[in-house]
């Protein structure tokens, strides 16, 4: 057994180090390549027939299977120690067809309230029709959470942090919940990828992912992938082949690339977000931080057991409502004002005048988004930077 079968490497080096899902011998390839191709060929009628049956490992047709979509979705499956995994066009087409394949008309999902607004779109405008229903909980109040679990939940659907006030999700404990009840602990770790937490450990039956974010890292291909064990992944796969929710290679491959510097990114991500969030707590116009490393987190103690780093997400309110807001975002320079998160820079926003413009002031309220909210994906740019950044735009205020 050579060392790297020993599977005793740490997680980059194996992220690094990247299994190949082909027969490299003739071409030696010492990156994994990229098989930008629809379709594979045969040398004889029989070949294809036994690759077709499925009799014969190969591959026939992108959508049903390309080497490069399988590199990344095995290194996604990998660095989250599941069994298996894929990979899909996007972390909504990740959630969508794991939902999909695991519940039928007359079940029930009971879900953090707390999740990304497209989750909660598609639970409200698409699976409550197909009639599932949706029961939202407060995810850090166990017993509601075991209130509403009942004979007919099938999932149970969280985020490690949810949003706007990273409310920490406790895996171990909701894995405990789901298996007195039978229902399936789905959890979406776009916020948290590995090594900050590797909620199948914790006993997590299926983790999606948003690649689009951390994983890819680098704001320049949509993404997403569902790992677990094998028998939950295969009805899944199923639907991401015949709906075509499939990842393009070239999107893969940069996931590919992007991983290899995981570990890396998520640590510098984890400590500038913590230096962020200790100099905002301090700051005179700033009126509250949002962010588990902080003592002040309501749950710090549990992030603290349970979370290797808290994170590159904070949220934080400023003196001043709406104006203040809109002002700070005027002014920031080394921050870029846009959407989406986990990219290599520090990404700030504004529900209120973006995002959730379109709300009304109480039904932002009822998300928990108050006029003075501000969300910051801390980048991994140089932490002094960033905080000269945000001083001088809350100057401005
Ligand atoms: N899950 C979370 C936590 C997200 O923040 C997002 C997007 O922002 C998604 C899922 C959806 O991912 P995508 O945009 O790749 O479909």
């Amino acid at each position: 057994m050579t060392i790297k079968e020993l599977k005793k490497l740490g997680l980059t080096t194996r992220l690094i180090h990247t299994p190949l899902q082909f027969d490299n011998r003739s071409v030696r390839s010492h990156i994994p390549p990229l098989f930008q191709t629809v379709n594979f060929d045969y040398d004889t009628v029989q070949e294809g027939m036994s690759i077709f049956l499925g009799e014969k490992e190969g591959y026939f047709y992108t959508r049903n299977g390309n080497p490069t979509c399988d590199i990344f979705a095995q290194l996604v499956a990998m660095m989250e120690e599941a069994e298996a995994g894929l990979s899909a066009a996007s972390g909504m087409a990740a959630i969508s067809s794991a939902l999909l394949a695991h519940v039928k008309p007359g079940d029930e999902i009971v879900s953090s309230k707390n999740i990304y607004g497209g989750t909660r779109n598609w639970f409200v405008s698409q699976l409550e029709p197909l009639g599932v229903k949706v029961i939202f909980v407060d995810i850090a109040d166990l017993r509601e959470v075991q209130k509403a679990l009942s004979e007919k939940t099938r999932v149970l659907f969280t985020e490690v942090l949810g949003s706007p006030d990273l409310v920490v999700a406790d895996i171990s404990a909701l894995a405990e919940l789901t298996k007195e009840s039978d229902a399936l602990l789905v959890v979406d770790s776009t916020f948290t990828p590995p090594p900050i937490i590797q909620p199948i450990t914790l006993g997590a039956d299926i983790v999606v992912h948003s690649t689009t974010k951390y994983i890819n890292g680098h704001g320049d291909a949509v993404g997403g992938a569902v790992v677990g064990r094998r028998e939950l992944i295969e009805p899944i796969d199923d639907i991401i082949k015949l709906f075509g929710g499939v990842i393009s290679p070239f999107n893969a491959w940069l996931g590919i690339r992007g991983v290899k510097t995981l570990t890396l990114r998520i640590e510098r991500h984890c400590a500038n977000a913590l230096a962020i969030a200790h100099y905002l707590d301090a700051h005179p116009k700033v009126k509250k931080v949002y962010y588990p490393g902080l003592a002040g987190h309501p749950q710090h103690a549990l992030a603290k057991t349970q979370l290797d780093g808290f994170g590159g997400m904070l949220a934080f309110t400023v003196d001043g409502g709406l104006a203040a807001g809109k002002t700070l975002m005027d002014n920031v320079q080394v921050c870029s004002f846009t959407t989406s998160l986990g990219e290599i820079d520090t990404l700030i926003i504004h529900p209120a005048s973006t995002s959730h413009v379109s709300l009304t002031p109480e039904e932002r309220h009822a998300l928990g988004i108050s006029d003075d909210l501000v969300r910051l994906s801390v980048g991994i740019e140089d932490a002094e930077d960033l905080k000269r950044d945000l001083e001088q735009a809350l100057e401005k205020i």
